[in-house]
């Protein structure tokens, strides 16, 4: 089997959702829905944007080993249902859309997974983009962007850095990126 693991991993902001959705438009893919015990926002589907469960029921999975890796985010878990993943990757690559903590649990447990990072073209651009969405305070963007320092710290983890200025530019170069490791790993 020569399907891949595609962790891509970047700061909120940074058009991540864009990326995978443009993705999964030119086929090929599978998403990994995550499990999470954060409020639904308004627009969001369960079993779509993620499966949203209680912590009762999340931290009872963790127990029967249920989550390829999982993390805490402002005070809720998030993870990677293990079944969901390794189903779809009999018939699919398959991308996870976490964060950096979730992703180098990934690789460790699964060193042929492939590390994408999404990065911005610098901090002012994420803040900008930040701001121009509208829905977070002043102190929810600083919190971000510390965030985002520390991602960035780990771009070192990283097989791949992308940066999104360009967003048919990023589609670009993350699917070239994948076509080039199938074409180099080979079981
Ligand atoms: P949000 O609440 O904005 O949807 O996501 C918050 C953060 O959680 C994002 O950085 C996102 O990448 C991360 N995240 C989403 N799903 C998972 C997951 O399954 N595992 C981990 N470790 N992080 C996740």
């Amino acid at each position: 089997m020569n399907n891949q693991l595609i962790v891509l991993s970047g700061p909120s902001g940074v058009g991540k959702g864009t990326i995978v959705n443009k993705l999964l438009k030119k086929g090929g893919f599978a998403l990994s829905v995550s499990c999470t015990t954060r409020q639904m926002r308004t627009g969001e589907e369960d079993g779509k944007s993620y499966f949203f469960i209680t912590k009762e029921k999340f931290e009872s999975l963790i127990k029967e080993g249920g989550f390829l890796e999982y993390s805490n985010h402002f005070g809720n878990y998030y993870g990677t249902p293990a079944k969901f993943v390794k189903d779809r990757l009999k018939t699919h690559d398959v991308v996870l859309e976490i964060d950096v903590d979730g992703a180098l649990q990934i690789k460790k447990a699964y060193p042929r997974a492939v590390l994408i990072m999404i990065l911005p073209p610098n901090e002012e651009t994420l803040r900008t983009r930040l701001k121009g969405r509208g829905t977070e305070s002043d102190e929810r963007i600083e919190e971000r962007i510390k965030r985002y320092n520390y991602e960035l710290s780990k771009r070192q983890c990283y097989d791949f850095a992308v940066i999104n200025g360009d967003l048919d530019k990023a589609v670009a170069e993350i699917e070239n990126i994948i076509k080039e490791i199938k074409e180099s790993k080979h079981d």
